[in-house]
């Protein structure tokens, strides 16, 4: 194994769209391909990006994470079977890196994961979901996996008559589960935020038969403990899918206060970055294994070599891989998921393009996924993505 090249570049995956906490008018993607030689005659090139919500990291590849991954040789890159040793790979790129302070560098490190990971499965001829299974579980991998849509965002002008179209466009497309933003409305009081956030969920819940687990609402951590009280208890008989991150991702004690007045399910994560991260969120964060999501994002945080970590270390505190469904909406997180049993993904079937969404050829059916059989993580069946990531 050696590695011939490595190419990066910054696109943009800029959009009119805004959430609780950020617009994202200026919001970048770090790309790259890593083209492997086996040296029995075989090359592939893996193509990862970097999710959405950070920004590019062209800065820390270009300083730190790809020289030291150029400088693998092929004792390294090699493991004992043959394949590509993607976590030999990772921990020579984390070579003199601290702990903590996990940031924009675990989206750097992620990014080279993505290739990696991809570039492994083209060499055995796999998809890379079957390429998990086969290494981690026993050869089982899901027929499908959930997916909902991730929309309901707030852009100028857009009212609750827009919002219900938008989400009208994602049950035609094949979701039965949507997602929306609340918590937005810049510069309004609680109280009126609040009223104004009730009547925009009480109309999507109509279109939705009122059936509040067809519902997830997503405040992006802009609560503080008094008005995320205040929203779960307004939302509490609606009896929602979930109350997506409520309070600051970091603030562990509060989301335990908050879980202690909040029954129904939680969900949080996306903005953890570290197994550690996601430890100590476990350990801290008062959520409940039967019931509360994690979305924790391989792409945003490290990568899989870490994410599988972190799926170890749920396991030791008693939590399923299924109660993780990772945010970002790509076919990284897809293939984990169908790969390693996860309960699901997220997707943005409106925004985000190219990098949200999955292979073109695999439409949703009853807010279920299949995946093709395609080597790699698939980037090369989706075809708005593909013709971004050839021109590398
Ligand atoms: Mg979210």
């Amino acid at each position: 194994m050696r590695i011939a090249s490595i190419r990066q570049g910054v696109v943009p995956i800029s959009s009119a769209i805004a959430n609780a906490y950020i617009d994202f008018s200026k919001m970048t993607a770090s790309v790259v391909a890593i083209t492997i030689e086996d040296g029995a005659g075989r090359s592939a090139t893996g193509y990862g990006f970097n999710s959405n919500g950070r920004y590019a990291q062209p800065g820390l590849l270009a300083e730190r994470f790809v020289p030291r991954l150029e400088a693998c040789d092929a004792a390294v890159l090699t493991a004992a079977d043959g394949t590509l040793n993607v976590a030999a790979a990772w921990a020579a790129m984390m070579k003199n890196e601290k702990p903590g302070g996990h940031g924009d560098r675990s989206v750097a490190v992620g990014v080279l994961d993505m290739a990696l990971w991809d570039a492994a499965a083209k060499l055995e001829g796999k998809p890379l979901w079957r390429l998990l299974a086969d290494r981690f579980r026993g050869g089982e991998a899901d027929d499908a996996a959930w997916v909902y849509a991730a929309g309901g965002y707030y852009y100028p002008g857009k009212g609750v008559d827009a919002l219900v179209e938008e989400m009208k466009r994602y049950l035609g497309l094949g979701y039965t589960t949507v997602k929306m933003k609340i918590g937005g409305a810049p510069g309004t009081p609680i109280k009126d935020a609040l009223r104004e956030d009730v009547a925009r969920i009480e109309a999507v819940l109509k279109l939705l038969g009122n059936d509040g687990s067809r519902l997830a609402v997503d405040v992006n951590g802009r609560f503080g403990l008094h008005a995320a009280l205040a929203y779960g208890a307004a939302l509490q008989p609606f009896a929602l899918r979930w109350y997506e991150e409520p309070l600051d991702p970091l603030d562990y004690a509060t989301h335990a206060t908050l879980a202690e007045h909040y029954a129904p399910p939680l969900a949080t994560g996306e903005n953890l970055f570290s197994m550690l991260d996601a430890r100590n969120l476990i350990r801290h964060g008062g959520l409940r294994p039967d019931r509360d999501i994690l979305q924790f994002d391989p792409a945003l945080s490290y990568g899989l070599v870490e994410y599988l970590r972190t799926l170890e270390m749920l396991e030791q505190h008693g939590w399923s891989a299924r109660r993780c469904v990772p945010h970002g909406g790509h076919q990284f997180a897809l293939n984990i998921a169908v790969g390693l049993g996860l309960g699901g993904n997220e997707s943005y079937p409106e925004v985000f393009a190219p990098f949200g969404g999955f292979a073109t050829d695999t439409p949703v059916q009853d807010g279920r996924i299949r995946m093709p059989d395609a080597p790699g993580i698939g980037f090369e069946r989706k075809n708005d993505l593909w013709a971004v990531l050839k021109d590398l």
